[in-house]
């Protein structure tokens, strides 16, 4: 399935993935990298907005699995994607993109707050928005906050750029036999609860007929081929045809 003609989509990274070959944390050279792919994508003429997971820095379910207060771990995590952001505002930034970052939790002297109309100025005017700290709130994840603004500003999918090349019928680091998915309805990912994102995001990327395409970021130039059609990913759609 190819996608369709797309003028803005909204490009999900996790965490992870700005860890480079490290075991936590942020590797500046490494992001820098990152930020090459997400220019590539701007360049081929498209609007894009950022999510960035926080999962490298901190994940609320692992404070609270150690005994934290979920919302307080919670707050700690969106924290984090605060960070993130601003890590991948300066590897844009060096490569001459402009970019604004908007955090569902206000902090001023950092960034702004997310206000849809500012973002779409920015947007007019080439630059790239990076969204930060979710939702906002506790008890969700950049996931969730990646399919609200993709919903909120428009865009025509939702490109979640991780560790694995798609959606797989079952873990491919635990079974040879796994097989991804070329496109897979979002009715099936919730009953079969195929990990590729939580239930919510999926949920509100299927009331809005947002599409999912699931790729690996850690393949250089897989952003522009995926977009292009030639990339090697999973859409989640209910057009599966
Ligand atoms: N988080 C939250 N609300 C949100 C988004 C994030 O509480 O709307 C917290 C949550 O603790 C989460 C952490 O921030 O675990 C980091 O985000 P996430 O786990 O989505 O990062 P990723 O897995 O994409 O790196």
């Amino acid at each position: 399935m190819t996608l369709p003609k797309m003028n803005r989509v909204l490009l999900k990274l996790s965490g992870e993935v700005l860890m480079g070959t490290n075991q936590f944390g942020i590797d500046p050279a490494f992001v820098l990298e990152l930020a090459k792919e997400v220019k590539a994508a701007k360049d081929t003429g498209l609007e894009i907005c950022l999510v960035i997971g926080g999962g490298n820095i901190f994940r609320g379910m692992a404070g609270a699995a150690q005994g934290m207060d979920r919302a307080q771990a919670d707050y700690m995590g969106m924290l984090a994607t605060v960070m993130n952001a601003l890590a991948m505002q300066s590897a844009l930034e060096q490569l001459g993109v402009e970019t604004r970052v908007q955090s569902a939790v206000q902090m001023d002297q950092v960034c702004e707050p997310v206000i849809r109309r500012r973002a779409e100025r920015h947007l007019e005017k080439g630059r790239i928005v990076i969204f930060a700290a979710g939702v906002g709130a506790p008890y969700f994840t950049t996931d969730s906050g990646a399919a609200l603004r993709a919903a909120e500003m428009k865009c025509d999918a939702l490109l979640k750029g991780t560790s694995v090349d798609g959606i797989y019928d079952s873990d491919p680091k635990k079974n040879a036999d796994a097989k991804r998915f070329e496109t897979v309805s979002y009715s099936k990912v919730l009953a079969d609860d195929l990990k590729v994102m939580d239930a919510s995001a999926v949920a509100l990327c299927r009331d809005n007929e947002i599409p999912i395409v699931v790729f690996s970021i850690r393949e250089k130039g897989n952003v522009v081929k995926v977009l292009s059609g030639e990339g090697t990913q999973t859409i989640v759609t209910d057009h599966t045809a």
